[in-house]
């Protein structure tokens, strides 16, 4: 659980490049630079953590690639005190560097595995989310409502109890798409509850799927 010199040297080369391919939020850019992420990934793996790539964490999943977790995070529109629903906890790193945004973050995931790795692991950073084990696909109804829903995951399409669960105003956004290449969207429930949506170029994730693993 180190964290030293080195590793926030190397934190923030990884800034720069992500800063060059066009995030430009500063505090976006603090955060990732606040996130250790060679923690998430099994030691040994030093040299993969800092570059901007994604990398399986077990279970058939990956960690998502930083300069996605910031363009995700951008489109979010933060502010803090914000309520973010994040859908597909992985290692739980995207769900830190929301914390380290300041927003208040609800994380669910359907894989046991991993969804008990993350409990026992993101209280160790000092990071504050609240994980729940289930199936994205409904949404965390006992939450709602949020500003802002995040899938980690590429969907087929989007489940309206999602839309059901956003705030007028909120935003909800997921790559959108079969397995090979998905559209990132970003959907906006105005005030009177119509649903508006953006495209932003495309990207890859593990898919969405229905109902828990048999982990
Ligand atoms: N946000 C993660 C990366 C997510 S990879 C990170 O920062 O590391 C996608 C994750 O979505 C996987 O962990 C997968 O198990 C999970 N997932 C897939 N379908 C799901 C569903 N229906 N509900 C919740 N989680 C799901």
């Amino acid at each position: 659980m180190e964290d030293t010199y080195r590793h926030k040297g190397m934190r923030r080369k990884l800034v720069n490049e992500i800063r060059k391919k066009g995030i430009l939020d500063e505090n976006i850019l603090e955060a990732i630079y606040r996130v250790p992420r060679h923690l998430f990934l099994d030691s040994g793996f030093l040299q993969y953590a800092y570059e901007d790539k994604p990398f399986p964490i077990g279970s058939g999943q990956t960690i998502s690639q930083p300069y996605t977790v910031a363009f995700q995070t951008e489109l979010l529109n933060l502010k803090p005190g914000m309520r973010i629903l994040e859908i597909g906890t992985g290692s739980g790193y995207q769900a830190c560097v929301l914390a380290a945004l300041n927003v208040a973050v609800y994380s669910i995931e359907r894989q046991k595995k991993l969804y008990e790795k993350a409990r026992n692991f993101l209280p160790r950073l000092g990071f504050d989310v609240h994980l729940f084990y289930g199936d994205g696909y409904l949404g965390l109804p006992e939450k709602a409502p949020f500003d802002g829903v995040l899938i980690t995951a590429a969907a087929p399409e989007i489940p309206s109890c999602l839309f059901d669960q956003l705030k007028p105003g909120g935003v909800l956004v997921s790559p959108v798409g079969g397995a090979e290449v998905q559209t990132m969207v970003r959907y906006t429930k105005s005030k009177s509850g119509k649903i508006g949506r953006e495209k932003f170029g495309s990207f890859r994730f593990v898919p969405l799927l229905k109902e828990k693993a048999n982990d």
